[in-house]
């Protein structure tokens, strides 16, 4: 009779274990964690019952407290509360608006950002990495375990450097981050718009302190990034500003404290969250000299005041669209992101400007977090679907070559993870170095592009030009991490690199490179034509200059004069300023060529020779 198997609880490898797979929504204001349960993505609680855990770290003496206990440290002790961290992470201090003041004792006012706290020095990092244990924690009590692997979201326009950071960040928390993933992408796997073949869809995240709006195409199982637009200063924080004001004017206050000034602004903030489902709100508040406040605020009241920031929170949908080349009827779906899009001011201008309404059934602030966890369900393996899905990289990475040029090596929407490699040959006899320049963009000249790492491979042994065979290969992990090797085939010695660098390209950056490489298309192409010339060119000229030491005297004198002067002719060309490229190429290729045919005949006098030493002193049996 056959034994059959009973797991015990706990026991590590039962059979038809599940394993824990949690999704993070690393919000700048608020984060979440989510995990789907029978088959069904939820929100996972903190002790304190808060399913939105503001994303605020307290550093006391002692200990850290994170979430609601920090959120009401915020104001008596703003020099170690640290709020929106992540609009810090994989920036240096010159990134940084110089507009806005921080309550933050910064280490230096250069370079990576560092913060003094009470306990120590903190960077962007660790202060996330802090906001991932707690929410670690608040998926092991909520299940009981530890859990498997992470999906952590980030904005789609967040570069290589914040990605990184992020990741860094997951890792110091102790969390098994399977992959990142786009916010607005989250958003539409939860919508379960990924189990469609194809569409468009736009993305319109209004949280705290920022407005981002993405427009998605989703084809044969890929989401690719159009385009994202927005604005990094306008989010909820701004209505309750608004509102805040309001209060004051209507209730003749001015001169407040520091402490009545955060009490009111708190109060303002939930009057904007109750008008959200009620017609009116009324509240009360005794300041510090006992003078009592007492207000109803009328949601038409509210909307007057607001209706500035409304039209504001507009436009970079028409941005997006612009960038998208595309017009409002093309977008299959739009869908509403962000605890501010609960304001119904915003779904109707948002429903109003496309002619239709938003999908928002799922809760607008839980909608990424649950996104993310049914990813990391299907990555951890216990869906049996085969569906993966994917991101595409923003920009085309490639290698510089000779004359400045760069050679594309992953295309720019290459769908992530990929990895491509491609051979390359040394310039020079007896080169034993190779330098790798590693760029990203569009444009065909190195200079035009971003430069993102250097490296040299060393221990190429001595070949003559041409003959080594040098293979890079460029490999993007699932992350959109980029990490290059380069190996000479011969004789097996590598280098590698991964790349990080100290801080990377923002949305607009990336929107002027590809904008800059459709406008300059033709004379980029040019230029290329003309730096490929010069490099064959030159090729050529050092080939028969060596030709000429070694084997001169199979040449008259008339015929050495010729090519002589061939050469020199070339050489001058190649020399020149040049403004028009065009007619530069077609004059050093017309050169080259008349180079070629007066050298034609002292090719083949020089192979007739080399054939002749090869096969003297040789058996007949000897040769092939
Ligand atoms: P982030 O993505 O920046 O971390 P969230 O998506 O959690 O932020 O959004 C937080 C913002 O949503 C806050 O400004 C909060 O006041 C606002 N918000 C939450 N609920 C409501 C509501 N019912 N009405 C209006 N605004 C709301
Ligand atoms: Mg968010």
């Amino acid at each position: 009779m056959a034994l059959l198997q009973i797991a015990e609880p706990d026991m590590a490898g039962a059979p038809h274990q599940r394993n824990i797979a949690i999704g993070i929504d690393l919000g700048t204001t608020n984060s979440l964690v989510a995990t789907v349960k029978s088959g069904e993505a939820t929100v996972l609680a903190d002790i304190h019952g808060a399913k939105l855990i503001p994303s605020i770290v307290n550093y006391g003496s002692e200990n850290l407290s994170v979430g609601t206990p920090a959120y009401k440290l915020r104001i008596s002790d703003p020099a170690n509360t640290l709020v929106s961290i992540k609009r810090f992470m994989g920036r240096s201090f010159a990134d940084l608006n110089p507009e806005v003041t921080y309550p933050y004792k910064f280490v230096a006012k250069t370079g990576n950002i560092q913060i003094n706290t009470r306990s120590g020095v903190k960077d962007p990092v660790q202060v996330s990495a802090d906001i991932l244990q707690y929410l670690r924690t608040v998926a092991v009590e909520a299940m009981g375990e530890e859990p498997t692997g992470v999906v952590i979201t980030v904005p789609a326009y967040f570069d290589d450097a914040q990605r990184q950071a992020t990741k860094h960040a997951g890792e110091l928390a102790g969390l098994n981050v399977l992959r990142l993933l786009n916010e607005p992408t989250a958003a539409a796997i939860a919508y379960g718009l990924d189990s469609k073949n194809e569409g468009t869809f736009l993305i319109y995240d209004l949280g705290g302190g920022t407005l981002d709006v993405s427009i998605l195409r989703l084809a044969k199982g890929v989401f690719e990034v159009l385009s994202v637009s927005g604005d990094t200063s306008l989010g909820g924080d701004d209505f309750d500003h608004r509102l805040f004001c309001h209060i004051l004017e209507k209730s003749h206050l001015s001169q407040l404290t520091d402490e009545d000034t955060a009490q009111l602004i708190t109060k303002a903030k939930l009057v904007k969250e109750q008008l959200a489902s009620l017609e009116k709100v009324s509240f009360s508040a005794v300041l510090s000299n006992k003078r009592i406040v007492n207000l109803t605020i009328t949601r038409s009241e509210y909307e007057l005041i607001a209706l500035n920031l409304v039209k504001k929170a507009i436009l970079p949908i028409k941005k997006a669209l612009r960038d998208a080349k595309l017009d409002k009827e093309s977008i299959d779906e739009i869908i509403m992101v962000g605890g501010s899009t609960r304001m119904l001011a915003i779904r109707q201008a948002v429903h109003e400007f496309f002619g239709r309404a938003p999908l928002t059934s799922i809760n607008p602030d839980e909608v990424v977090a649950i996104g993310a966890a049914i990813q990391a369900n299907v990555l951890i393996g216990n869906k049996d679907d085969d569906w993966l899905l994917l991101d595409v990289t923003p920009l085309s990475l490639g290698v510089e070559t000779m004359g400045g040029l760069v050679e594309k090596i992953i295309p720019r929407n290459s769908t992530i993870p990929v990895a491509r490699a491609q051979d390359f040959t040394t310039y020079k006899d007896g080169q034993t170095a190779m330098s790798v320049h590693i760029v990203q963009g569009e444009r065909e000249l190195v200079k035009d592009c971003r430069s993102l790492a250097k490296f040299t491979l060393r221990g190429i042994p001595a070949m003559v030009a041409g003959q080594a065979r040098i293979r890079i290969t460029y490999q993007i992990d699932a992350d959109g991490l980029l990490s290059v090797s380069a190996k000479e085939m011969l004789s097996g010695v590598s280098s590698f690199i991964e790349v990080k660098p100290s801080y990377g390209l923002n949305d607009e950056q990336i929107g002027q490179m590809l904008h800059d490489s459709i406008s300059y298309a033709d004379s980029d192409m040019q230029q290329r034509m003309y730096q490929e010339a010069l490099v064959d060119a030159r090729a050529i000229l050092e080939s028969v200059e060596k030709a000429l030491i070694a084997d001169a005297e199979l040449l008259n004198e008339s015929e050495f004069t010729q090519i002589n002067h061939a050469c020199m002719k070339l050489k001058i060309a190649i020399e020149q300023k040049v403004s028009d490229f065009g007619a530069a190429s077609s004059k050093v290729k017309q050169l080259v060529e008349t180079l070629n045919q007066v050298t034609s005949d002292f090719a083949s006098r020089r192979m007739d020779n080399a054939i002749k030493s090869a096969f003297t002193g040789k058996q007949i049996n000897e040769i092939e």
